[in-house]
């Protein structure tokens, strides 16, 4: 029998998402021979639409919206060379607090063990050796997010399958660099609100830094494929360069781990290879 490659799964609540955090790691370990499954979980249709229409305006077509972002998913899939594309289908819930996140068929409504149960069977398929989410405020609070964190930890635990999991994260000392770029492009930078969770961890706290900057020509490509989404705008302003110095080191905290791999440590199949 042929010998098994390792397998990177990464689950993301929208179309774009892959890409900007963890297009680095997909983009790295596949081209290290690691099979990479991304698993998409909504359908993006409350993004903006063709033409640049807002979601809740005039001519904002939900359908057009989601034929687009598929086929955007399908080209940052192609730049990241990711092995195999998996999408749940579930309604884009919005942001929180939108009409949107009530409606049938949104992920935010839809029940944790029956989405769990349909990512659980993908892990049984797939068996990722590591697997990647958001933390349990979906890193931002996006209640998408929020969901896909739920599941992925919901369907861990059915199968216990992973060796590793990881949740994104960025180290707080990035958020100044961030807040200085945005001025200097003009960038309108709201100052972090005091009353939500602060995003971020500080340095001491990431377990995991991954060195992607090799690839950031790949996952600037593949953050390109989704320029119809106006929040992928200022990195692309930034052009190759310096969207790769700002954005090529990935971080991760590492929430469940069969290897005693020390930490901290520089690869997510550390111990495994
Ligand atoms: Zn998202």
């Amino acid at each position: 029998m042929a010998e098994r490659s390792l397998t990177l799964m990464a689950v993301h609540a929208h179309p774009d998402d892959e890409a900007t955090s963890t297009g680095g790691v997909l983009a790295r370990y596949a081209a290290e021979g690691i099979t990479t499954v991304l698993v998409t979980c909504t359908d993006g249709r409350c993004g903006d639409g063709p033409g640049g229409v807002k979601p809740g305006d005039p001519g904002h077509d939900p359908a057009a919206v989601v034929a687009m972002r598929q086929a955007e998913l399908e080209a940052s899939c192609a730049a990241l060379k990711v092995t195999h594309l998996e999408t749940l289908g579930y309604a884009d819930s919005g942001m929180m607090g939108w009409p949107t996140n009530d409606l049938p068929g949104a992920f935010w409504v839809t029940p944790v063990d029956e989405a769990a149960d349909r990512l659980a069977e993908l892990i049984r398929q797939y068996r990722p050796d590591v697997v990647v989410t958001y933390d349990e405020n979906g890193f931002y609070g996006h209640p998408d997010h929020i969901q896909a964190h739920r599941i992925t930890m919901a369907a861990v635990a059915k199968t216990d399958v992973p060796a590793k999991v990881y949740w994104t994260t960025v180290p707080r000392t990035a958020f100044a660099e961030f807040g200085k770029i945005m001025q200097e492009l003009g960038v309108e930078w709201a100052e972090p609100d005091e009353s939500q969770p602060q995003l971020g961890l500080p340095d001491e706290e990431i377990t995991t830094w991954v060195d992607t900057r090799a690839y950031g020509a790949q996952k600037f490509d593949a953050l390109a494929t989704h320029a119809s989404q106006t929040e992928n705008i200022f990195f692309l302003q930034l052009g190759r360069e310096r969207f790769t110095d700002l954005m090529g080191m990935e971080t991760f905290v590492r929430v469940r781990d069969t290897t005693d791999a020390p930490l901290p440590e520089d690869d997510l199949f550390a111990g495994l290879r």
